[in-house]
């Protein structure tokens, strides 16, 4: 088949028409181009039994996140004269089913480096040689490519921000597309093709649930861009540790990030807009603290868990310092279910659920108490349920940002701790975010609002929340937890285990 001039273009992320070398390259030259997207059941299962609504693998957020991407996808096809054709099934079964039913000679898919795409890539790669197809796959998720960085770096991953930025110097400008049509769609016969699904289509009948309220598409993407850029001022300042986590009506950062997940927008777009504002201002911040920073952090962690075997996991892992979590199911459905007495953590983690999105430092809080900080439970479960319910739900990024947090990866300063009390109230003194998103303390004073369980009894009266009956009295004391978890990271740091240390896992056994 490979003589014949259908092409294919499989979506997968990459849900953009601006900016994607794989559509760029598809266009060319094909007498007809199948756009294809199939909804996988690895993320989308309406009948796993899980504790919030979704999928085991994906909250209902991300899911109609990605709903409302690829309704945006078919409109910008349906504008150059194409459309999204969505299809249901186990990704290489369906792929490989219609590269044989629609004679396609050449297909076209983004490059993708997380673990589980790159087992599906591969074996899409293998049917389509095997049947003399062509694939062309290039990276357009990052900035630059993380095989690329690693080659230059003499086949290792650089485990620095600084060696990094270093290495990889400066992005590739984006692709500017000509065109204003794409090949038609040939013939599907036998094939019933709906238009996107809606999440009740999906068999989620009963979702009583508001969804976030960031709405996915390339069109809202690029509309969020312009008006994150149109200040260039705040461009210009951008100072990540500056920001203020509690700011949610208007968010102190771009919340760009659920559309780099997708990839509704492109890096490197993005890059070059900040880019081209710096050039009408005078002086701007720097990496990595500037805006341009916060996308190398991106292809930063990109780059290393590209490079490192087990990069999701403690054992086995060379850059993880090896550390005896407890295993506490209680405190940890506690933290999960927004029910540990600190308020501060407890309505953060009620914005996980509803939102999707939290502003990072208010992610470095919550991180924080379940593992270093107070519960010292393993960081992989509350990795587990941030890939859940984040609707930026990132393999490399939040993977790479638990091991930062829980001191097993890249910074290892156990000392220093996020209070779950003073550090949230710097901020926000009167509370107003613990009162949104926490309604059952919308009445608490301000004097208590973080410290509830320290309000006299008359005063939880008049504020409608009795400590213990209405909201829980913290889980653990913070100052004796913390104590007690820096004592225990002191002594796992002493023994220096990494995932490649032979009996590692014996050896931890000691510290339990
Ligand atoms: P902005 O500050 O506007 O930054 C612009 C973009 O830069 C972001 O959209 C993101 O793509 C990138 N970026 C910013 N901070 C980081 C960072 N620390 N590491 C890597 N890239 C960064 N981000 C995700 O996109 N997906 C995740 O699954 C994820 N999990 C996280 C888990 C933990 C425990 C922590 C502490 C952070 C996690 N982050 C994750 C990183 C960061 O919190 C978010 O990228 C950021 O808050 C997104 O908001 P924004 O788009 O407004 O960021």
């Amino acid at each position: 088949s490979s003589s014949s001039s259908n092409s294919m273009i499989w979506f997968r992320k990459g849900l953009r028409i601006h900016d994607n070398p794989a559509l760029e390259l598809a266009q060319k030259g094909s007498k007809h181009l199948f756009p294809v997207f199939v909804l996988d059941p690895y993320y989308i299962d309406p009948d796993s039994l899980v504790s919030s609504p979704g999928s085991s693998r994906a909250g209902i957020n991300r899911i109609q996140f990605l709903l409302e991407s690829l309704v945006d996808l078919d409109c910008g096809l349906r504008r150059l004269e194409s459309r999204l054709l969505v299809i249901k099934g186990e990704p290489v079964q369906v792929i490989a089913m219609l590269l044989k039913d629609w004679n396609i000679g050449k297909l076209f898919f983004e490059f993708d480096t997380e673990p589980y795409a790159q087992t599906r890539d591969n074996k899409v790669k293998d049917i389509a040689s095997a049947s003399g197809i062509e694939v062309f796959s290039p990276v357009s998720h990052t900035l630059f490519d993380p095989a690329e960085v690693i080659r230059k770096n003499g086949g290792k991953a650089p485990l620095t921000y600084k060696s990094f930025v270093a290495i990889a110097g400066k992005p590739s400008a984006p692709l500017r597309s000509m065109y204003s049509k794409l090949p038609p769609i040939g013939d599907i016969p036998g094939y019933e093709i709906l238009g996107v699904p809606s999440i009740h289509d999906l068999g989620y009948k009963h979702v009583k649930q508001e969804f976030s309220p960031f709405r996915g598409g390339e069109t809202e993407a690029l509309k969020r861009l312009r008006e994150n850029l149109v200040n260039k001022k705040w461009v210009a300042e951008f100072e990540k540790p500056k920001g203020n986590p509690s700011e949610f009506i208007k968010p102190a950062t771009t919340v760009l990030s659920p559309y780099l997940k997708f990839g509704c927008l492109s890096s490197r777009y993005f890059f070059q807009c900040v880019d081209d504002a710096y050039k009408t201002v005078k002086k701007h911040t720097q990496p990595p603290v500037s805006l341009a920073g916060q996308l190398l952090w991106r292809d930063f962690f990109y780059t290393v868990a590209f490079g490192t075997p087990n990069f999701d996991r403690m054992h086995g892992n060379k850059i993880c310092k090896q550390i005896p979590w407890r295993d506490d199911e209680k405190l940890f459905v506690a933290w999960r279910d927004a029910q540990t007495g600190y308020p501060w953590i407890d309505a953060i983690m009620i914005q996980l659920k509803k939102w999707g999105w939290m502003h990072h430092l208010a992610r470095h809080s919550v991180a924080c108490f379940l593992t270093r900080g107070d519960l010292f439970i393993h960081w992989e479960k509350g990795r587990d349920v941030f890939e859940r319910l984040l609707i930026d739900s990132d393999w490399a990024i939040n993977n790479g940002n638990w091991l930062w947090l829980s001191c097993s990866s890249f910074f290892y300063q156990y000392h220093r701790i996020y209070s779950p009390i003073s550090f949230g109230k710097k901020y926000d003194p009167s509370g107003n975010f613990i009162r949104h998103f926490l309604p059952v303390l919308k009445d608490m004073p301000k004097e208590y609002i973080y410290e509830p369980w320290t309000a006299p009894l008359s005063i939880q009266r008049q504020a409608n929340c009795i400590i213990g009956r209405d909201y829980p009295k913290p889980v653990v004391p913070h100052d004796l937890a913390s104590k007690e978890c820096k004592r225990q990271i002191g002594a796992a740091y002493a023994l220096n285990l990494s995932g490649e240390t032979p009996d590692a896992e014996e050896k931890l056994k000691s510290l339990r």
